[in-house]
């Protein structure tokens, strides 16, 4: 772990920490021919790489309505209430975010415009489960989907071992209330939402999260389907001053951590004392935690940095462009202000990024590796699309003639001209 001050970063180690590897150059071959085979052989080639990448050999992809029930069966009435819980609240705030269906507006007396806003016809959601499983990501993605109106809705996650799915991910899926589930991980999954296999529906839009794999997949589909964004191996920055606890932004670090070996967490503080501590913290905490060892590698990507002021803090946050932000600082409002770039703002020392991870109804599907400078996280916009509308009546029309005709003519296209003047008696063909 990095610990220094933010003014003797070197610029390798600040460019390392700023352009933080995604590692999507290294894989981008190995998709590609993984995708041209799912794209050519269909179910046949997934089949093969699930038994190759995944080590599981199925006959089929589909979890069927048996698999369901044995799984909800399985499932304690407390966890699937707690489940029932983090759903009403992902409904909740998503449902919050719906722009008004229609809207109209005269622009001059005559000319009113207005938008529609129609759901996507089908979506593929991809919820991850190489080294853990997250049932979570199937609300994150199939809630809002199902909120914005989205006709078809299906989700592939990796078969476990066995070559069943955790059946927390299978509940998840139903209360979300998703169409179809696929024992699919990895790019043969994308592959398949996104050319269709035997098996496997073609979705127009592909959303959700995953390692570098399912990313560059992702990346590499967008001919053919819409995708939400990159949203890799997960990220923290805590911006903290003296009166945050060390302990709890520790644990905070070492939570992010321990998702992937690429995960990165770093702390920027006004506070040496206060890096200090975390530092401490965090190496006696990653001794007592049950992914130690996926921890202990990504800590090599940790960084604990002491700034002189908070706006150098700030600055530096925005560079940083974080998958999940934590403003742990008194005057919280102050850095909150002039925060620009962050998938993700959790706001004082009651708000750890595993409350949004679950349970608060903010999504959890954010864009890593600094994507935050340009995308949103995942909300319905990512479900719907807009057609803007006109209903010109004649007058309104007359009121806009001549500037349309002088522009039409400057570009050159008479014919665009004429259609104007047709609406009012000339004839093109006299
Ligand atoms: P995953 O489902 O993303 O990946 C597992 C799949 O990767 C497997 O099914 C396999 O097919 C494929 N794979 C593994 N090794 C391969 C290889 N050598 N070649 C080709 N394919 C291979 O699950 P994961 O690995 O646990 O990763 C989940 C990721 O999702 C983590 O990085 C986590 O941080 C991230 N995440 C991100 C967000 C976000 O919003 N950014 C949210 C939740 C999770």
């Amino acid at each position: 772990m990095l610990f220094k001050k933010l003014s003797d970063v070197s610029e390798a180690e600040m460019q390392k920490l700023i352009s933080r590897g995604s590692g999507l150059a290294d894989v981008g071959e190995i998709v590609s021919s993984v995708l041209s085979d799912v794209q050519v052989r269909g179910d046949a080639a997934v089949r093969e790489y699930t038994k190759k990448f995944d080590k599981v050999e199925l006959a089929d992809f589909e979890v069927s309505e048996a698999e369901f029930e044995e799984a909800l069966a399985g499932i304690g009435p407390e966890l699937l209430e707690h489940l029932k819980v983090a759903a009403a609240n992902i409904r909740a705030f998503h449902a919050a975010q719906l722009p008004e269906a229609t809207w109209f507006m005269e622009v001059q007396p005559g000319v009113v415009l207005g938008q529609k806003a129609t759901a996507l016809e089908s979506v593929g959601a991809y919820a991850p489960g190489g080294r853990a499983s997250y049932p979570s990501t199937v609300l994150m993605t199939v809630i809002p989907a199902r909120v914005a109106g989205v006709g078809q809705v299906i989700v592939c996650t990796p078969p476990r071992a066995d070559g069943s799915v955790h059946p927390l991910t299978l509940a998840a899926a139903k209360v979300a209330g998703a169409d179809k589930v696929f024992k699919l991980g990895g790019v043969q999954a994308v592959g398949a939402m996104a050319y269709g296999t035997e098996t496997v529906p073609k979705v127009d839009k592909i959303v959700g999260p995953g390692n570098v794999f399912v990313t560059s997949a992702k990346m590499q589909v967008r001919d053919v389907a819409e995708i939400d964004f990159p949203a890799g191996p997960s990220e923290v920055l805590i911006i903290a001053d003296d009166s945050a606890d060390a302990v709890m932004a520790a644990s905070d670090i070492i939570a992010q951590a321990e998702h992937d070996p690429n995960a990165v967490s770093v702390l920027v503080t006004t506070s040496e004392t206060l890096g200090e501590a975390v530092r401490r913290e965090v190496l006696l905490q990653t001794e007592n935690t049950a992914r130690s060892e996926i921890v202990k590698t990504s800590l090599e990507n940790a960084a604990v940095l002491i700034s002189d002021t908070l706006e150098q803090s700030i600055d530096f946050s925005n560079k940083f462009a974080p998958e999940h932000l934590e403003i742990m600082v008194e005057d919280s409002d102050f850095v909150l202000n002039k925060i620009k770039n962050a998938g993700s703002i959790f706001v004082g020392n009651y708000a750890p990024v595993p409350v949004g991870d679950y349970a608060s109804g903010t999504n959890h599907v954010l864009p890593t590796a600094g994507y935050a400078r340009i995308y949103s996280g995942l909300n319905i916009n990512h479900f719907l699309k807009y057609s803007s509308i006109q209903k010109i009546s004649k007058s309104g029309l007359e009121s806009l003639k001549e500037t349309i005709i002088a522009l039409a003519e400057e570009e050159g296209l008479q014919a665009h001209a004429d259609a104007i003047r047709t609406r009012f008696g000339y004839r093109p063909s006299k």
